[in-house]
C-alpha cells in the first residue's frame, strides 16, 4: 500500500490522535517536523495555524516529499526552521531569556513579547509563537536567537540533564507541596482535638504482606509498599493497599506522605499528590488533570504551565496516592477511556483512567481500600497489592506504650489486655486498639465487667466522650447517661445512618443545621473538621472514623420510634436487594443522582454490615439496661426478633449453597464472606441460644475458610458459634491472619474440630503450647497443618507430649518452619511412644542428619505410619542409611519425601 493510501485508510485514528482530546499539543509536534523537513510549506502552515482544531487533519499539505537529509541550510531563518522540533524543547525552559535577548537586541518589542507570553499558551506553544515571531522579523533576529541559544548551551554542559533538571518554578512548587503536605499529615484525626500527639508521636508500624502469584506470602517494611517485591504485573503503575475498616490504611498513607515532605522516604519522588476518595466524591464539577492537581493539592505561585509540563514530561518522577477507594461513591469501570491532561471530564472518568494508567501512564498510584471494593476489572491493573493486617502482638504493647507516656499506666493498660484474650484479639485492629487505649480509664474502672464484643469497645468510646464534656467528677457518669445525651446520639445518628445510605461521608454546616446539630453536639468530639489541601470556602465534617458512623447509624436504627419497620430486615439482606429500598429511601442532597445507581452499592455494603454487626450488639440482652429508658421493650425487642430471624435466614441461604458430597469425599462448605460477618453478628448478641439455633442446622464434616481475612477478632466469634456444632469438622483456617492470639480464642471450639489446618497463618511456638494443652484434652482432635508458621524446637516438646498421650492422633505437619536437629530428637521422644501417628509432614525444616536419624530411630517399631516427608532437610549420607533402615524394616510406610 502507498503512503498515501495508509494515510487514507487511517484518516479516522490519525484525526483521533491529532485532535483528539481537545490538546493541541500532538497537531503542533507534528507540524514542527512537516515544517523542518520541508513537507509542508510556510503559507501551509500559516494557513492551518487559523483553521478550527478539527479540521486541521484533513489538510493536504504542499510539497510532495520531504527533504529529509538535506545538507544544513545557509541562513538562520532556515536553520531555526528545520531544528524547529529540537528548539522547541530547548526553548520550553527558557522562554523568558530568550525574549530578553531579544528585546534588548531591538529585535522584539514589548509588544512581541507579549504576543508570545500571552497565559492561554503553554510553554511548547509559546515558543512555537516566539519561532514565528523570529521568522517574521528576519534574518537578524533569527541569528540573534541562535547566537542566545549557542551561548545558553556551552554554559550548560549537559543537555540531558536539563531535560530532568527542575526549572526554578518547579523547585519552588515542590517546597510548597512539601510544606502542605507535611502540615496536613503531621497530626492523626483520632488525636486531632487533644493535641498531645503527632504522627512521630504514636505512628506503630502495622503488619504488611504481599502475595506472590503462588499465594506464598512476605512480610514488607513501609519502604516496600512500591517496591519491586510481590510485583504481580510489570506493565501496571497502581500499587494497592487493602485491609479492613481501622487496620490503619489512612494512617499508612499519612506517614508515607509525612515522610516524603521530610525527604526521608520515596526520596526518588519529585512531586508527591495526595487525594482522599471521600473529598473527591463532593468534587461535582468537570475536572481536567492540571485542574485536579492544582485545585485539589496546592496551586503553583509561578509558572503553573511550565510546572504541569514537567509533571507530564516526568511521569516517573511523580506520585498519586489515593485514600479509601471504597468510599468512592462509584465502583471501579474501565469502560471509558480518556487520555488527555487537558480536557475536562467527571472525577470517576479521571480517577478510573489515572487508576489504569491510561491517563499519565508511568505515574505510580498509591491506592488504598478495604478489600471488597476490588473487583476483578480493577486487579487487572494492579503492580501489587498489600495486605495491611492491622497490629502484631508487638505492635500493639509499642502502640500502648507510645500513648501513655507514664510507664506505670502502660504497663497497668498492657497487663489487663493479656489478662483479657478477647480484648487483645479486639487490640490487633488500630481504631479498636485505639480506643481502648484512649478509654482506659472507664477500662480500668468499669464496673459492667471487660469489654467483649465492638459494640462493648463503642459504648466506652462514647462514654468517654460524653465524660469529657460533663461537669461530673471524673469517673462518673449517671447511670442514665445515654438518656441524657439521647437528643445528641439520635441526631448523629439519623446524619450518620442517611449519609451512610448516600455513601457520603463528608458534610457542610448546611447538612448538620438540617438534622439540628448544634455547636454544643460537635463539641462533643465525634465530628472533626475535614482536614482538607483544597482551598474550599465553608467548614466541611466528617466522623472520627468511619466504624463511628456505623455505630451512631446502628443507634438511630435500634432508637429511633419513627423509623419504618421493615428497616432491620433491609440492613441484613444481601447487597442486590438492599438496593432498590435503600435507595428510595436516601437523602436527596447527599446524592448525585448521575452516579447513584447500578454500581454505587459497592461502597455501601461493608458500612452497612459493620452497623448491622452494632445492631445486633446494641439489641443484645446485654445492653437492655442501657436502653430501657430510651426506647420502649416492646419496641426493643421486636427489633431484637428481626435481627435473630434475619441472621438464621442469612445462615440458612448458606447451607443450603452447600453442595452434595461427592461420592468418597467429605461433606465440605466453602464460606463465603458473608458467612464470617453473619457469625459476627451473632457473637455481637452474646446469646448462647442464638449461637446453638443456627449451628444446630449446619452439618458439614469439612469448613474451609481459607483467604477469609480472619484474624483473632473472627477467631472469638468463629468459636463462638462454632462450639454448638452437633458434628465433629474439619476447620480449614488456611492463609489467613490467626496469629497466637487468634488461636487462644479458637479454643473454645476445639473439642469440635477432628482436623485444623492452619497453614501460613503467623503462629509461633506460644500459640502451639496453648493450643496442644487445649488439644490434648480433646478426644475428637486428631490432625493438624502448621506449614509455613513461625515454629521452632521450642514447640517439639509439646508435639512430643501430644504424641505421647494422643493415642488416636493421626497427622502431624509440620513444614516450612524452623525445626533443627534438636527438635527432631525432642519429636522422635514422643514419636518412639505413640501407635497411632499415620502421617508426618517435615518438608522445609533444619533437620540435618541427627535429625533424620533420631526420627528413623523412634519410627522404627510405628504400626501405623503410612507417609513421611522429609524433603528440604539437609539430610545426608548418614541420615539416608538411616532412613533406609526403617524402609526395610516399617510394615505400613508407603511413602518416603
Ligand atoms: P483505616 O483507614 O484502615 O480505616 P485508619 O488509618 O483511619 O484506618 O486508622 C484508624 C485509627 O487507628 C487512627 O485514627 C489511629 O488512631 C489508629 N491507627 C491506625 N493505624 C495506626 C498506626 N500505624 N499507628 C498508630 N495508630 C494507628
Amino acid at each position: 500500500m502507498s503512503t498515501p493510501q495508509l494515510i487514507l485508510k487511517q484518516r479516522a485514528e490519525l484525526l483521533a490522535v491529532l485532535c483528539g482530546g481537545g490538546s493541541a499539543e500532538p497537531l503542533d509536534c507534528v507540524l514542527d517536523l512537516l515544517l523542518a523537513w520541508e513537507v509542508l510549506v510556510w503559507e501551509d502552515y500559516l494557513s492551518i495555524q487559523v483553521l478550527p482544531e478539527e479540521q486541521k487533519a484533513g489538510l493536504c499539505f504542499g510539497e510532495e516529499c520531504a527533504v529529509v537529509g538535506k545538507n544544513r541550510p545557509d541562513t538562520a531563518t532556515l536553520t531555526l526552521l528545520a531544528d524547529r522540533p529540537v528548539l522547541v524543547r530547548k526553548l520550553r525552559d527558557n522562554i523568558d531569556g530568550a525574549l530578553n535577548v531579544l528585546l534588548t537586541t531591538d529585535c522584539f518589542t514589548i509588544k512581541d513579547c507579549d504576543v508570545v507570553q500571552l497565559p492561554v499558551y503553554t510553554p511548547s506553544q509559546q515558543v512555537r509563537r516566539l519561532l514565528d515571531q523570529v521568522r517574521f522579523k528576519g534574518e537578524t533576529a533569527a541569528k540573534t536567537l541562535l547566537q542566545f541559544l549557542e551561548q545558553t548551551e556551552t554554559t550548560r554542559p549537559n543537555p540531558e540533564d536539563k531535560e530532568n533538571h527542575p526549572s526554578a518554578n518547579c523547585m519552588l512548587y515542590q517546597k510548597k507541596l512539601r510544606s502542605s503536605v507535611a502540615a496536613q499529615s503531621h497530626t492523626l484525626s483520632t488525636y486531632g482535638g487533644t493535641g498531645h500527639f503527632s504522627l512521630d508521636d504514636i505512628y506503630t508500624d502495622g503488619l504488611l504482606e504481599v502475595m506472590d502469584g503462588s499465594g506464598e506470602t512476605t512480610t514488607l517494611g513501609l519502604e516496600d509498599v512500591v517496591g519491586p517485591v510481590g510485583t504481580l504485573n510489570d506493565d501496571a503503575d497502581t500499587f494497592l493497599v487493602s485491609g479492613e475498616a481501622g487496620s490503619g490504611k489512612s494512617t499508612l498513607l499519612q506517614r508515607l506522605h509525612l515522610l516524603w515532605a521530610r525527604e526521608a522516604l520515596l526520596t526518588n519522588i519529585f512531586l508527591l499528590f495526595p487525594f482522599s476518595c471521600r473529598k473527591l466524591n463532593a468534587e461535582h464539577r468537570e475536572l481536567s488533570l492540571k485542574e485536579l492537581l492544582f485545585l485539589h493539592c496546592c496551586w503553583p505561585d509561578r509558572g503553573q504551565d511550565e510546572v504541569f509540563q514537567f509533571i507530564l514530561d516526568h511521569p516517573n518522577l511523580v506520585l498519586f496516592t489515593f485514600d479509601g477507594l471504597d468510599e468512592f461513591k462509584q465502583g471501579f469501570t474501565d469502560e471509558e477511556r480518556h487520555c488527555c491532561p487537558t480536557k475536562q471530564v467527571p472525577i470517576p472518568v479521571l480517577l478510573f483512567n489515572l487508576l489504569q494508567g491510561t491517563l499519565m501512564k508511568g505515574v505510580m498510584k498509591v491506592v488504598t481500600s478495604r478489600p471488597q471494593a476490588v473487583g476483578p476489572s480493577l486487579k487487572r491493573y494492579l503492580r501489587k497489592e498489600v495486605l495491611l493486617k492491622g497490629f502484631s502482638p508487638g505492635g500493639i504493647d509499642c502502640f500502648v506504650k507510645k500513648h501513655h507516656s507514664d510507664p506505670a499506666m502502660a504497663r497497668r493498660v498492657i497487663e489487663s489486655l493479656q489478662a483479657n484474650s478477647v480484648l487483645l484479639s479486639l487490640c490487633h485492629i488500630p481504631v479498636f486498639c485505639w480506643i481502648v487505649t484512649k478509654c482506659h480509664q472507664e477500662l480500668l474502672g468499669s464496673q459492667d465487667g471487660i469489654p467483649q464484643t465492638i459494640t462493648d469497645v463503642y459504648l466506652l468510646v462514647l462514654q468517654h466522650f460524653f465524660q469529657r464534656k460533663s461537669y461530673q467528677p471524673q469517673g462518673v457518669l449517671g447511670k442514665a447517661w445515654l438518656e441524657e445525651h439521647l437528643d445528641t446520639v439520635l441526631k448523629l445518628g439519623q446524619l450518620a445512618l442517611e449519609s451512610l445510605e448516600a455513601s457520603c461521608y463528608v458534610f457542610s454546616g448546611y447538612e448538620l443545621q438540617r438534622i439540628g446539630l448544634t455547636e454544643q453536639d460537635v463539641s462533643m468530639g465525634f465530628l472533626i473538621y475535614c482536614n482538607d489541601l483544597s482551598v474550599t470556602d465553608c467548614k466541611r465534617y466528617e466522623f472520627l472514623h468511619i466504624t463511628l458512623q456505623c455505630f451512631f447509624a446502628a443507634f438511630y436504627l435500634v432508637l429511633n420510634r419513627n423509623s419504618d419497620r421493615s428497616a432491620i430486615y433491609r440492613l441484613f439482606q444481601p447487597k442486590n436487594k438492599q438496593l432498590s429500598g435503600l435507595s428510595q429511601r436516601c437523602l436527596g442532597h447527599c446524592i448525585d443522582s448521575s452516579v447513584e445507581g447500578v454500581k454505587s452499592h459497592v461502597t455501601e455494603t461493608p458500612n452497612l454490615q459493620i452497623t448491622a454487626q452494632f445492631v445486633s450488639g446494641l439489641l443484645s440482652q446485654r445492653h437492655h439496661n442501657l436502653l430501657q429508658e430510651c426506647c420502649p421493650t416492646a419496641v426493643r425487642e421486636r427489633k431484637a426478633k428481626q435481627v435473630v430471624k434475619s441472621l438464621s435466614k442469612g445462615m440458612q441461604r448458606h447451607f443450603k449453597s452447600i453442595p452434595r458430597p461427592v461420592e468418597g469425599e467429605k461433606k465440605s462448605m466453602h464460606a463465603m464472606p458473608s458467612f464470617v460477618w453473619l457469625i459476627k453478628c451473632i457473637y455481637e448478641m452474646q446469646d448462647s441460644s442464638i449461637a446453638q439455633d443456627t449451628m444446630a442446622k449446619l452439618d458439614v464434616e469439612h469448613l474451609k475458610l481459607t483467604y477469609c481475612n480472619i484474624g483473632p477478632v473472627e477467631c472469638t466469634a468463629l468459636a463462638y458459634v462454632l462450639k454448638y456444632l452437633r458434628n465433629p469438622v474439619g476447620l480449614q483456617l488456611d492463609n489467613n491472619s490467626v496469629g497466637d492470639v487468634g488461636v487462644e480464642q479458637l479454643l473454645p471450639c476445639l473439642h469440635i474440630c477432628h482436623s485444623l489446618y492452619l497453614r501460613n497463618n503467623n503462629i509461633s511456638d506460644e500459640g502451639i503450647r496453648k493450643l496442644l494443652e487445649k488439644g490434648m484434652k480433646c478426644e475428637r482432635f486428631q490432625k493438624i497443618a502448621l506449614f509455613n508458621n513461625n515454629l521452632t524446637d521450642a514447640c517439639t516438646q509439646h508435639f512430643a507430649w501430644l504424641l505421647k498421650s494422643k493415642q488416636n492422633f493421626l497427622s502431624l505437619r509440620l513444614g516450612n518452619n524452623n525445626i533443627t536437629s534438636q527438635g527432631a530428637e525432642q519429636l522422635a521422644e514422643g514419636l518412639s511412644s505413640n501407635q497411632s501417628l499415620q502421617f508426618l509432614g517435615l518438608w522445609g525444616n533444619k533437620i540435618g542428619d541427627r535429625g533424620a536419624e533420631a526420627l528413623a530411630d523412634a519410627l522404627r517399631n510405628s504400626t501405623t505410619l503410612i507417609w513421611l516427608s522429609l524433603v528440604d532437610n539437609g539430610v545426608g549420607s548418614a541420615g539416608a542409611s538411616a532412613l533406609a533402615k526403617l524402609i526395610s524394616q516399617s510394615k505400613t510406610l508407603e511413602e518416603l519425601w
